[in-house]
């Protein structure tokens, strides 16, 4: 081993910190955050909007069979008043049972006419309860149609800077010994970042603790002859 494969090391290591923070940025973009919270409220609108709608086309519906039945019930009077007058009826009981009919059924229709505006009315009130729960959802779907954008923006930004620096470090690994490599790259994922740190003092500069200094001191002599380790963290100490 040579000092400079552990400078090389070292380098390589700065590289995998900056791609591990490019890919923790790319992991915690914060439009992520508010693009799921605007797919979270879209759902809750929608569904809210279905539960109204079904409501509303129920009483709709309600609506139109009252409104049939005070037709047929009106065409019904209009027939038997034309009857009426018509002159082909002569006998007094006859007309004034006829008349009695056509009381009756103006009255059934009339309380058929207004049980249908109390409906329309509560119809009325639905329509617009889903109207704004439809505009929501139409909001919802402008905020998720910006945030993706944004998102995928970001996205390929950060992946821009991450082949840069994927191909910064292929080309810094390839002067490095494949064992030494593995080496590091076993420890930096053992110790989730660090594999390899610069020893300052009797300091790692990984994990900020020391180590004893007369050991410290015998990785200064060795000067990158043989490998040497953190006692706390592990990571490969350079001098
Ligand atoms: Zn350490």
């Amino acid at each position: 081993m040579s000092a400079d494969e552990l400078e090389q090391l070292l380098l390589v290591q700065e590289h995998d910190t900056a791609r591990d923070r490019l890919r923790h940025r790319r992991a915690s973009l914060p439009e992520r955050a508010e693009l799921d919270a605007q797919h979270a409220r879209r759902r809750a609108l929608a569904a809210q909007a279905a539960e109204v709608r079904a409501r509303r086309d129920a009483v709709l519906a309600d609506e139109r069979r009252l409104d049939d039945e005070a037709r047929t019930l009106g065409t019904h009077a209009e027939e038997m008043n034309t009857r009426l007058y018509s002159g082909t009826i002569n006998s007094p009981r006859e007309l004034q049972a006829m008349q009695a009919d056509i009381e009756m059924l103006q009255r059934r229709r009339s309380e058929l006419e207004d049980r249908e505006l109390e409906v329309m009315e509560s119809r009325e009130e639905l329509d617009t309860e889903l109207a704004g729960l439809e505009t929501g959802v139409g909001e919802a779907d402008a905020a998720i149609e910006r945030l993706g954008g944004a998102v995928a923006g970001a996205e390929a930004e950060i992946d821009a800077e991450l082949a840069v620096e994927d191909s910064t470090w292929n080309e810094l690994a390839a002067k490095i010994p494949s064992t030494l490599l593995a080496d590091y790259q076993r420890r930096r994922a053992q110790n989730k970042g660090a594999g390899a740190a610069r020893l300052v003092g009797t300091s790692c500069t990984a994990c900020h603790l020391s180590i004893p200094s007369t050991e410290a001191e015998q990785i200064r002599r060795a000067a990158g002859s043989e490998v040497a380790y953190c006692d706390n963290c592990g990571a490969i100490l350079v001098p």
